[in-house]
Parts: C-alpha cells; structure tokens; sequence
C-alpha cells in the first residue's frame, strides 16, 4: 500500500486509543509494538511504576552506538471542556484535513515513522535506526526522562535524535525549559486576633512568592546571547495561590504554582538553590520556632529541559539534508528533545502539523503535512541505505 494511504489508516488507528495522559497507553504501545516487530525490529517495551504505561524503544538495522532515534509521545492532552464538532477519539477526514484529538501532536508522527517501518526494514540500513514512543509527556516528559535513563544503563548511543513535534516540518533547533511546581505551606491555624500564636501559611507563601520574585529580575540579565528567544531572558512566574479560611483566622495551609523558564539549565539551578536556602535558613526556622510541624514543600509537577543551540549539531544537519532547508528557529514550548540532548544525544525538532491546532478542539493535521513528514522519512531511508 502507498505510504501515504497507510499512514492515514495508521493515524485512525492511533487515535482510537484515548491515549490521555491520565489514562493507560498499554493498548497503543501494543498495536504499535506489533506493527514494528513484523517490520523485523527489536523492541524493547519498559512499563512505569504504575504498570498501565510503557515506552517502546525499537531498532532496525545493525546494533551498537551511532543510531538515529525517530521520537514521538504517546499521550494526548484531555477532550474534558472542549467544544469538538465530531468524536475526538474518532477521526475523520474533511477538506484535507484529519481531524481528532492527536492528529497533530503527535500521533500524525508516529503513525509516519509506523507506516514507513517496512520500508526502513528492507534497504539493510547502515546505521541503527531507534524508534522511541513514549509516554506523558504531555504532563512533564515523564516517559522519555525514564527511556533516556534506560539507554545509559543498557549503554547504546545513538547520536542524532529527531522529534517529531509539529513545527510545519520546519527545522526547530531551541526552546527554552519549562520547570513547573506547587509549593504547600503548612502552619497553624488559630484566632486572628492572636497572630503570633500560630504560623500563617498565606504569609509565609507571600513572603516566598516575593522572594521568587526577585529572582525573576536576576534572571532577566541573564539575557540570551545569542539574541533569540522571545522574550530575550528566562522568565518566571506565579499562577495561583490558593489558602487560608477567612480573614480572622490565621491561614492553616496555602499552596503556590509557580513555573520558570530557563534559557540554560543553570538558571534554574539557581533559582532552586536560592529559594532551598531562603527556606531553610528563613522561613522554615521562623515557622518552626512557634509550631515544630510547620513545613514548606516543594512538589515538582514537570521539569522539562530546554534545548539549547548548539554549534555543531549532527542532527540539523541531517534533517537540514532531508528537508532542503538552511535556517533553523525556535519555538516557544517545551519538548523532549531537550532530555535527549543532556544525554548527550544531538538533538532538533520536525514533525508535521502545527502547533496552532495542538491542545484545541477539532485539532487536525493537513494530509500535505503528513506527506511531507513521509518525504522526509523516505529521504532519511535513502540516505541510511548508501
Ligand atoms: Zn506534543
């Protein structure tokens, strides 16, 4: 069958798992597993701590160091509030359009890389080709952090990694790290007539929230030097605050959801280090003086890395190769190829379909994306058979 055909079908198939991040991907991995192994790769399927998720990492061609990994999650963000005009789970095709919840971000991928797998299989490639799907990323990149892991302890190399992100099959070579968190605050309640007899949660948030906040302009003369982020420095910032009981009761509890942005993995490292220590050495003791059990507690909720530009970059030359073009951008979120990249693995970003339509009711890929993804990927498999 034409490739183009049998990605289409593919894609129907891959949206009709409901592969939301809070629900299993078992049944995707399973389709997808069992169309790469009649293609004659070597799969390796690792499940989470929960068991109802897994990572497939496959390989075609010889073993050992040097591959190229195709990479794509698994997940989709939930439907739940959106107001979609057909079945998101379901998809269907209009005016050159598939439309479904996935379509773009990023089953449209990976039902490419899953119809050209034969083809790849046939041409008895020169170099490992890897397919890596993953899981969650949608909530903090949690699967690719653990198949990054995996490949260090089984000690394969591979060099170069595409990911398949929608960028309009543009070449995406940066964007910055996306760090998410929810600090609680535990105090005392009491009368709010006697303030120093308890701990007041709201606060002490307050007084954190400021101190992140002076962080914040740090960060801004951390400008990029290479002049091309948007904005030019890490960014900073608090979301939500939620705490207390009523105005004459001395808050209890309150919570803090605050994100940054970093340019380089650095700048977050500060930030955390910074706001351990202001902690420890000043609100936590403050806190604990008048109530022991007093705490403050950071829970990470994603940390996703940047990409950062790289100077020699394999990967871009590969795909600037395949694709015909010079120039590479940025983009303004967050992907896995940053994991990829702190691992050693040069790294860039091109997928088909784009962004605009990601996360929204009636997302859809335009079937030209899809063509062009499969061009690539034709181009990568001649360029792998020499
Ligand atoms: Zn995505």
């Amino acid at each position: 069958m034409e490739a183009l055909a049998r990605t289409r079908e593919i894609l129907g198939d891959l949206v009709g798992f409901p592969t939301v991040s809070s629900d299993s991907n078992l049944e995707l991995v399973a389709y997808a597993a069992d169309l790469l192994s009649s293609a004659g790769a070597r799969l390796s399927i690792t499940r989470d701590e929960t068991g109802t998720k897994a990572n497939i990492f496959a390989t075609l061609g010889p073993d050992g160091d040097g591959g190229i990994v195709l990479s794509g999650h698994t997940d989709v963000v939930p439907v739940e509030g959106q107001d979609w005009s057909s079945d998101p789970f379901r998809m269907i095709e209009r005016d050159g359009r598939l439309y479904g919840r996935g379509t773009c971000d990023m089953k449209g991928f990976v039902a490419a890389c899953l119809a050209m797998a034969p083809a790849f299989a046939e041409v008895g490639l020169t170099r490992p080709l890897h397919f890596a799907f993953t899981y969650d990323e949608e909530v903090g990149c949690f699967g690719a952090r653990a198949l990054v892991r995996e490949l260090a302890e089984t000690g394969i190399r591979p060099s170069a990694a595409i990911i398949g992100e929608p960028t309009g099959m543009r070449v995406v070579e940066g964007h910055k790290g996306c760090y998410e968190y929810t600090t609680e605050f535990t105090g005392l309640e009491g009368h709010g007539s006697k303030p120093d007899r308890g701990v007041n949660a709201v606060e002490y948030a307050v007084r954190y929230a400021a101190r992140l906040l002076e962080l914040r302009e740090t960060l801004k003369r951390h400008v990029d030097p290479l002049g091309r982020h948007d904005p030019l420095w890490p960014t900073l910032q608090v979301g939500r605050i939620a705490g207390g009981t009523a105005r004459n009761i001395i808050a209890g509890g309150c919570s803090l959801e605050w994100e940054m942005r970093p340019i380089r993995h650095a700048e977050a490292e500060l930030v955390k280090r910074e706001m351990a220590k202001f902690v420890d050495e000043e609100l936590l003791p403050a806190m604990r003086a008048v109530h022991p059990d007093a705490a403050i507690v950071t829970h990470v909720v994603g940390e996703v890395e940047g990409l950062a530009i790289e100077k020699e970059s394999e990967a871009r030359d590969i795909v600037f190769g395949l694709t015909g073009q010079n120039e590479a951008s940025l983009v303004p979120f967050g992907t896995e190829a940053g994991l990829f990249q702190s691992a050693g693995i040069s790294a860039v970003i091109c997928g088909p379909g784009s962004i605009e339509q990601a996360h929204k009711p009636d997302e859809f890929i335009e079937i030209g994306q899809l063509a062009a993804c499969l061009d690539m990927l034709d181009r990568l498999r001649q360029k792998l058979s020499r």
